[in-house]
């Protein structure tokens, strides 16, 4: 039997509603706006399309929001100051610097300059810190691994007692999705196995999954015969593996591979996401989730 098809753009697009609708709750009832600035340092095309969707989804929201371009020779100390001013001004709940920087700038010194309770991204080591500890600590979580919750919760998976393994052990996806799903709480309360390039057994690993997060890189690492029949997969991976001429626009558009063979494990799970249209989706609208919960944070009526 073929699996579910879990869409992240579909999943991402109820989120989405959910949130305009909160957004225009806080506007009526407190007066609420959240605010989230955008900082691009340079033209880096991927960059700018990351940050223009950003800015789109935020205006759909009915946010303020700013994007600010800085040129690709800001010096360190002049992006510390700038974010120190977003840092205080009060309009602004959230402050997004798009990476990666500029090599003369160092990406530590300015995530440790963000105020944590604005790193709507989840950076922050205090942030990472709060996430480690769980529940009402953790003011955010991480887009990305947010997004994947959502998607396994929203599909009807139960997370609580189930063997989750994750591929990859990235600070951005890996470690933060197994520390989620680890947590006492509702959502939550898996039974993780965090998988890498040491580990000796991968497919014995990924076969005893009951929910498998894949986010290696590595186009199709996660062969068919590897799945548990019923599982849920989460394929993180997003693998540029050539370039085809689009029929809409005619133009060449990158072909993408995710980390699963799709179209053979889509055969054995009970439910998969596609590459593309399956996490990449989430990614933004969770950063919105952040920003709304940053304001209502700020507004003291979270
Ligand atoms: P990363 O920093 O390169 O980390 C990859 C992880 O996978 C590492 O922990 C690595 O192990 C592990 N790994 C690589 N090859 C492996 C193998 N053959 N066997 C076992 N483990 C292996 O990557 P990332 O930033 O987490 O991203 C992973 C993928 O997700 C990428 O394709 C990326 O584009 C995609 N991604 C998508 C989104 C989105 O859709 N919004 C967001 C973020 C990332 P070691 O630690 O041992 O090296």
């Amino acid at each position: 039997m073929s699996a579910k098809i879990i869409s992240g753009t579909e999943i991402a697009a109820q989120i989405r509603e959910e949130l305009k609708k909160e957004v225009a709750e806080m506007k009526a009832k407190y007066g609420i706006v959240p605010g989230l600035v955008t900082i691009l340092i340079g033209k880096n095309p991927a960059s700018v399309s990351y940050v223009a969707g950003k800015q789109k989804t935020a205006h759909e929201l009915g946010f303020y929001s700013i994007q600010d371009d800085q040129p690709d020779d800001i010096s360190e100390s002049d992006l510390i100051k700038l974010i120190e001013i977003y840092n205080k001004d009060p309009k602004i709940h959230g402050i997004l610097v798009q990476l990666p920087l500029p090599k003369h700038i160092n990406e530590k010194k300015v995530i440790n300059t963000l105020d944590p309770d604005k790193d709507v991204d989840c950076f922050h080591p205090i942030n990472v810190g709060r996430l480690m500890i769980g529940g009402s600590e953790a003011n955010f979580l991480p887009c990305t691994p947010a997004g994947i919750q959502e998607l396994i919760l929203r599909s009807g998976f139960e997370t609580s007692g189930a063997e989750v393994v994750v591929v990859g052990r990235s600070n951005i996806v890996g470690k933060p999705i197994a520390n989620i799903l680890l947590q006492k709480a509702k959502g939550a309360n898996a039974t993780v196995t965090v998988v890498h390039t040491g580990t000796k057994n991968l497919e014995a690993h990924c076969k005893r999954a009951e929910i498998l997060i894949v986010a290696a890189g590595v186009p199709h690492l996660v062969k068919p015969e590897w799945i548990k029949p019923g599982a849920c997969v989460i394929d993180v991976g997003v693998n540029r593996v050539g370039e085809k001429i689009s029929e809409k626009t005619g133009k060449p558009v990158p072909i993408l591979k995710g980390d699963v063979d799709f179209d053979k494990a889509k055969e054995i799970a009970g439910a998969i996401t596609p590459v593309p249209g399956g996490v990449g989706p989430m990614t933004i609208t969770m950063l919105m989730k952040n920003t709304v919960t940053s304001a209502k944070m700020h507004a003291g009526v979270r």
